[in-house]
């Protein structure tokens, strides 16, 4: 099938250059990947965010990246970028109309690009297949006044979801949040996202380290990562050392604020001898770092997806994580991790105590990690799953899109 992904902000390049992005980049390069080793001819289109860029890269065999001129060839915060959306989808729908590849369906990434997808699908009837990533309703429960997002995303994501052909969501958590926004139950497919097993997996190289237990955490310094209430769960394991990957490059750390704050908690709690801030690694080098490790901490106040734990459990790693968002399907609680409540740096430093003390138990934890990354987390599971869905919206011409 000849399949459009369009990701507004991320783009799938961002990965494959090594910079420190976020997980929308990383799941549509490898979704895109994936869909193409099944036979599919993918396009990608994200927005031009530079002057330099050509129109068109080649990703790989089967996987095209084309620059979208939508608003200005400079970089642009995600939350502004909705004046463009309009300009984006007419873009694409000129490009189907006027070329000879028309895509048989186009599947939107963030709530920005569904829009977009959705004034396509209007001038060319292209299905439209929907995955949020993140969701307004629960950006807004948590971040409150500093939430950024434009102030009718909630209505324009639920209008997207009874609108569009059907909604790929990632987790049982975000259809539950999708259920009580008011979209239909019956418009939803549950497809988490995958792991790389090439990449991740528990033989290759490992990245120094010394004797002591290591507990790694992986994430943008960002509050809602969590990594303030790690550092202060220190306290409980005085014999472990925190390593966190993550952030600005290396260099950069010493200025960035966050690190800061980090680095000055961390004096606070008297653990800054045990906790050690690594800065952004390339993807590539990823996987030596969480098999440098006794163990993960995801420790997020929210999260929609997180692929930090799928990669640990890839490389045969236990996992500690908050029960929240994605985390409560991916992290099977006292099989291949523990899961311990968002902002209780007590419960996660007693539920990390407790592993580390019990060697027996990581290795089951680990083996059973590996176990379930095979059985559910492949990117090839994943593309069959949306191969299935693809093959029944397309050749389906949309009657409206009046919503109910
Ligand atoms: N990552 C990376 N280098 C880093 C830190 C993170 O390559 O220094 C990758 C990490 O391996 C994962 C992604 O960035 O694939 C983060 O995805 P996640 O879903 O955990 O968080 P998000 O950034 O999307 O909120």
């Amino acid at each position: 099938m000849r399949l459009a992904m369009i990701s507004e902000h991320a783009s799938p390049l961002a990965v494959l250059g090594g910079e420190d992005a976020g997980g929308q980049n990383t799941h549509v390069a490898e979704l895109s990947t994936a869909l193409a080793a099944a036979g599919h001819d993918v396009r990608v289109y994200t927005r031009r965010d530079s002057a330099d860029l050509p129109g068109t890269v080649r990703m790989l065999d089967g996987v095209s990246v084309v620059h979208v001129p939508a608003g200005p060839a400079e970089p642009i915060a995600k939350d502004e970028l909705l004046p463009y959306m309009d300009e984006f989808g007419r873009w694409l729908a000129a490009q189907w109309q006027g070329d000879n590849w028309v895509p048989e369906v186009a599947h939107a990434h963030f709530w920005m690009s569904g829009l977009a997808a959705l004034t396509a699908s209007e001038l060319t009837g292209v299905p439209v297949v929907q995955t949020y990533h993140a969701l307004g309703t629960v950006k807004r429960r948590h971040q409150g006044a500093m939430d950024t997002s434009p102030a009718n995303r909630v209505g324009y994501e639920r209008d997207l979801g009874r609108t569009v052909d059907r909604v790929v969501a990632q987790s049982q958590d975000e259809v539950r949040e999708l259920i009580r926004m008011g979209v239909p139950w019956s418009r939803m497919t549950v497809i988490p996202s995958g792991v790389n097993e090439q990449n991740f997996s528990p033989v290759g190289a490992v990245a120094y380290r010394g004797d002591r237990p290591r507990i790694l955490s992986v994430g943008r310094l960002v509050e809602r990562k969590g990594f303030q209430d790690l550092i202060s769960a220190m306290r409980l394991v005085p014999e472990a050392e925190c390593v966190i990957v993550g952030g600005p490059p290396p260099e950069q750390l010493a200025d960035d604020p966050q690190a800061r704050r980090l680095r000055a908690l961390a004096e606070t709690y008297r653990v800054a001898d045990r906790v050690c801030l690594v800065g952004a690694v390339p993807r590539e080098e990823m996987a030596q770092w969480y098999r440098s490790a006794d163990v993960l901490v995801a420790a997020p106040w929210y999260e929609p997806f997180g692929l930090t734990p799928l990669e640990a459990m890839a490389c045969g790693v236990p996992v500690v994580g908050t029960a929240v968002g994605g985390l409560t399907d991916t992290i099977v609680d006292g099989l291949t991790g523990d899961l311990v409540p968002p902002r209780d740096s007590r419960a996660l430093g007693l539920a990390l105590r407790s592993l580390l003390d019990d060697q027996v138990r990581r290795l089951g934890y680990g083996t059973a990690a590996l176990d379930r990354i095979r059985d559910h987390y492949s990117w090839r599971r994943a593309a069959d799953q949306l191969t299935a869905i693809y093959a029944a919206v397309s050749g389906v011409r949309r009657p409206s899109r009046v919503v109910a």
